[in-house]
């Protein structure tokens, strides 16, 4: 049996391997969701900490993979978010928009061999600009 004693840049490379892999397998928007132009996904983080990392924003075009999943943003957590459901509610609305909240659910390594609850906060917008139905 192997040990898993990666170090903790080595464990984020992995999860980020991982997540390139998983964007790689996934279907291209048009595919997906045939009827969008442009899926906008803006990214604002609340920590009880004082380093909140910077507000994200990603502009997806049709032939972008349909992939929702951002990891967290400290690098010593090993969470991610899943904006799949809300990219769908966004779709379900006849505004096309969807905000909401969700919490990171990832452990930070605050030190070697200790980890914490991450619970960062995400607070995010989704916008999809979809053809005209004509
Ligand atoms: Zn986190």
């Amino acid at each position: 049996m192997k040990l898993a004693l990666l170090s903790p840049a080595a464990e984020r490379q992995e999860r980020r391997d991982r997540l390139r892999r998983d964007r790689a397998a996934a279907l291209a928007l048009r595919e997906v969701f045939p009827a969008v132009q442009q899926l906008r996904l803006e990214l604002l983080f609340q920590g009880s900490t004082s380093t909140t990392p910077a507000p994200q924003s990603h502009i997806l075009h049709a032939p972008a993979r349909a992939f929702f999943e951002f990891p967290c943003p400290y690098a010593d957590c090993d969470g991610q978010f899943d904006l799949s459901a809300a990219v769908k509610a966004a779709l379900a609305d006849p505004a096309h928009r969807a905000t909401g909240a969700l919490g990171c659910s990832g452990q930070r390594a605050v030190r070697v061999g200790a980890r914490q609850p991450c619970q960062l906060r995400l607070n995010y917008t989704v916008t999809a600009t979809c053809q005209p139905d004509t």
